[in-house]
């Protein structure tokens, strides 16, 4: 018997009365198990397997199977903010996507369950959803190797002399970083262009740790540029588009924009 604390990332009916379930775990990365009669009107487990539910968890490996055996589930946070609030929802839906899309099974980093915790605890205590989500975004691609280059061009190499041409860097989603005038002008289709501002709040994000990574704020440019670049990013390291975030905050926000917004 195996126990370790998880995060559900998402679950899917299995059988009659079965769910196949993705975890993000301390002692085993990413990991799916089988919850026998998980779907019964009175399951043992209650509602310790909906998504971005805190829990401890108690399974065993099968010989020759890559799905566990959920024995037992028992909540520890449920974050209720995250079921209430669509765009809550909708920022940590992005974050437990992101997980599931870059880490492998049975790979463990603790300090990436730490971050997801961190996200979403931040998000159940009131944090800005999309901002919450953009600032995890960038920590957890900074913890799995796909840190985005600000030190020198991400596609040649080159050391940065010309960085800041116009003052406005050039963040190329394709090489995973910022890119020289040289490569720039090659894949000007391509590129996003970063004003100091959004490159100063990207290199601080991947610098300081995530608690205090969320005192920061971005608004106006800055935050259509980052927001703009990170869904690009991640796109390309996910390999596939996620599901947007805060697209039902988004779509409430539209019909004001020709009544009140003039620039
Ligand atoms: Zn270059």
């Amino acid at each position: 018997m195996l126990k370790t604390p998880a995060i559900t990332l998402k679950s899917r009916k299995w059988g009659e009365a079965d769910r196949i379930v993705t975890f993000y775990t301390v002692r085993f990365g990413k990991l799916r198990g089988v919850a026998r009669g998980a779907r019964r009107m009175k399951s043992r487990f209650g509602s310790a397997l909906e998504p971005f539910v805190h829990c401890d968890l108690n399974l065993f490996e099968k010989h020759n199977d890559p799905l566990y055996r959920i024995t037992q589930a028992d909540i520890r946070e449920t974050f209720p903010r995250l079921r209430e609030d669509l765009a809550a929802m909708s920022g940590a839906a992005r974050m437990v996507n992101l997980v599931a899309a870059v880490t492998a099974e049975g790979d463990p980093a603790p300090r990436i369950f730490q971050t997801l915790l961190g996200g979403l605890r931040w998000l159940q205590d009131g944090g800005d959803p999309a901002l919450t989500a953009l600032l995890f975004q960038l920590k957890l691609l900074g913890q799995t190797g796909f840190r985005p280059q600000t030190d020198h061009c991400a596609a040649c190499g080159a050391t940065f002399p010309d960085l800041r041409r116009d003052g406005v860097a050039r963040f190329l989603p394709a090489s995973g970083g910022l890119v020289c005038a040289t490569c720039a002008s090659r894949h000007s289709d391509r590129c996003l262009s970063l004003s100091p501002g959004s490159l100063a709040f990207i290199q601080q994000a991947l610098r300081m740790t995530a608690s205090v990574a969320n005192r920061l704020k971005a608004t106006g440019r800055v935050r259509a540029e980052l927001e703009a670049a990170v869904e690009s990013y991640v796109t390309i390291v996910a390999g596939k588009r996620l599901p947007p975030v805060d697209f039902l905050a988004a779509e409430r926000r539209e019909p004001a924009y020709g009544v009140g917004t003039f620039s």
